[in-house]
């Protein structure tokens, strides 16, 4: 779920609108272009913006991938611990597959196949799958476990740790048991003041790798004020998906009069990509579907942003875009961004011989 904020937590939300920012200037597609059709086009009907990127990341994509697989070779059930990644969609989708999300190990029989999220687990959880002679594949996104590896360096050169991010989210609760003890969780600037490090000669930060870029500045920045020698990481761990979904939606907020958000309300980016647009001055609203778009959210208002977070297949802007058609709007472009290329390597073992290929197929 997505956690609350701690007591005196609560995110500062700058209400003030970007004034005086002329309406889109692309073309609707099969459109004539210039001033005069946009403004005609405004008239019609609502027109529909899209950010770029948005949508499945690279960490997704794999996490995904590593459950087909793994129902595709070795055959139903398969055991996921914890959603895969927090889309309602996929999880169903991959239900119906064969999968079987789970939060405690307990329940998974010996010698099962089981699949570790793409938010990562603590050491605990892995040392259990190791006692319990399971058949492990860890779908953690890589640029979690370049977290967790940094931590544990840290840890062993004998820092104490500060960790932004935000509590009982799956991510923090693996990077922080990466190491016993000596990780302090902030969850906001607040929370700098309350943090009791045992020692201040070392000290060293790490932040989960969803969170608002905005905000993690303003929480590090109350840090170097208390612990003016702390380490920061040398490139931030706020992931490229992150960083680039959230840079698109400064851009669409800009050109809009609200943003809606597809994605699930687990879903960290998510909820931060509604953040974001709400702090440039954009009404925003998140849609776990199409159903669960309002019509007043889109009523009276000509120029409507879309995006979705990390986790949120495309099928489902595809739906949204369609139920906005059928709420009256006329036209749908893209705004122009970044183009993602980043893709991770799959784990050893889910190479696929021709049977369990035709297998992967007929789960597509
Ligand atoms: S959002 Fe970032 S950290 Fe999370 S799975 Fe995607 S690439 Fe990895």
């Amino acid at each position: 779920m997505e956690q609350k904020k701690s007591e005196g937590c609560g995110a500062s939300r700058a209400k003030a609108p970007v004034a005086g920012v002329p309406p889109a200037s692309g073309r609707a597609p099969g459109e004539g272009g210039g001033a005069t059709s946009a403004q005609a086009e405004w008239s019609l009907g609502a027109s529909v913006l899209l950010a770029v990127p948005r949508g499945f990341c690279a960490g997704v994509d794999r996490a995904i991938e590593i459950v087909e697989r793994a129902l595709a070779k070795f055959g139903p059930p398969v055991y996921v611990r914890h959603e895969i990644v927090h889309n309602t969609y996929v999880v169903d989708g991959l239900k119906r597959k064969g999968a079987v999300f789970i939060e405690d190990l307990a329940g998974v029989p010996a010698g099962a196949t089981l699949i570790f999220s793409a938010h990562g687990v603590p050491r605990a959880v892995q040392r259990q799958a190791a006692e319990r002679s399971l058949r492990v594949f860890d779908a953690t996104c890589p640029l979690v476990t370049k977290v967790h590896v940094e931590v544990a360096r840290l840890h062993q050169q004998g820092y104490d740790i500060i960790m932004i991010g935000h509590r009982g989210h799956p991510e923090v609760e693996g990077t922080m048991g990466q190491v016993d003890g000596a990780i302090h969780l902030v969850e906001c600037a607040q929370d700098v003041a309350r943090i009791q490090p045992a020692q201040t000669a070392k000290l060293a930060v790490v932040t989960q790798t969803t969170l608002s870029v905005d905000d993690a500045a303003q929480v590090m920045a109350a840090i170097r004020a208390r612990f003016p020698n702390v380490r920061q990481p040398k490139q931030q761990d706020i992931c490229y998906a992150t960083q680039n979904r959230q840079d698109a939606v400064k851009l669409l907020a800009r050109e809009v009069d609200v943003v809606i958000v597809v994605g699930s309300p687990t879903s960290s980016n998510s909820n931060r990509l509604r953040e974001v647009a709400r702090k440039f001055g954009v009404d925003s609203h998140m849609a776990d579907s199409a159903a669960d778009l309002r019509p007043e959210w889109v009523q009276g208002k000509p120029r409507i942003g879309l995006t979705a977070g990390a986790s949120a297949p495309d099928i489902l802007v595809r739906q949204i875009i369609e139920r906005l058609r059928a709420l009256g709007a006329v036209s749908v472009r893209s705004l122009g961004g970044i183009d993602e290329a980043v893709k991770f390597p799959l784990p050893k073992g889910l190479k696929l011989e021709e049977a369990a290929r035709a297998n992967l197929e007929h789960l597509h």
